[in-house]
């Protein structure tokens, strides 16, 4: 999309807000608990329709049991779906754990691959997922957009669209690739504890004056 002057200065201050609200790198603002690339995207993919907390809570007795690909790819489906219940759709989600491991094997030496390309062909992993993992594990850019990311970048004036690739390719045209990353955490965050869905607290955030959708959702006086 053509991208107004001052659009990308706005969109320049809400980087630098948020970078200063929200401090550090992705892997210090990424909440799901891991080692390393394989645990990373193991975790990104328990973590649709569910909590990172969630996520936290079954990852240390996965991680014990399958400590890399080759193990999760042999994993026993019942035994990993007793695992991982707690967070909602296990059965699909063991399918593309198992499924994701075992391409991990044959095609990638048991190693998470680093570019876009390569990680969107593993079952189970979409655009979201990939940008995820090539900003935290690997400090790629990657704008991963979710449900909280993609209502903020909508409030903000970035985008008008509600598909997640469209959303990604207009705050990317607009956003320096080395932010991708950290701003779509640093969205999340202030989707969590600021901008909520139903009633955001724009009194008290600090994108008020350069977001268009600033107090739009406040009471109608009496
Ligand atoms: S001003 Fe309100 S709508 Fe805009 S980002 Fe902040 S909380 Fe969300």
């Amino acid at each position: 999309m053509a991208v107004s002057r001052s659009l990308r200065t706005r969109a320049k201050v809400v980087v630098e807000r948020l970078a200063a609200q929200y401090p550090g790198t992705p892997k210090q603002l990424c909440a799901l608990h891991h080692d390393n690339a394989f645990q990373l995207l193991v975790a990104t993919i328990l973590s649709a329709q569910t909590t990172d907390e969630r996520v936290n809570l079954v990852t240390p007795d996965l991680f014990s049991a399958y400590p890399d690909a080759e193990a999760l790819a042999h994993a026993d489906p019942t035994r990993l779906e007793g695992l991982i219940r707690s967070t909602g759709f296990f059965r699909s989600k063991t399918k593309s754990l198992i499924g994701a491991s075992q391409a991990l094997v044959e095609r990638f030496g048991g190693e998470v691959p680093s570019s876009m390309e390569d990680l969107v062909t593993l079952p189970g992993v979409g655009r979201k997922t990939a940008n995820v993992v090539l900003s935290v594990a690997f400090g790629e850019p990657g704008f991963a957009v979710d449900t909280h990311v993609g209502r903020l970048s909508r409030r903000l004036g970035f985008t008008a669209s509600s598909d997640p690739e469209v959303v990604e390719r207009d705050v990317e045209a607009l956003v320096p690739p080395e932010e991708w990353g950290a701003l779509s955490l640093r969205l999340i965050l202030h989707g969590r504890a600021v901008c909520m869905a139903r009633k955001p607290r724009c009194g008290t955030c600090v994108l008020a004056d350069v977001c268009p959708s600033a107090h739009l959702f406040d009471p109608a006086p009496l």
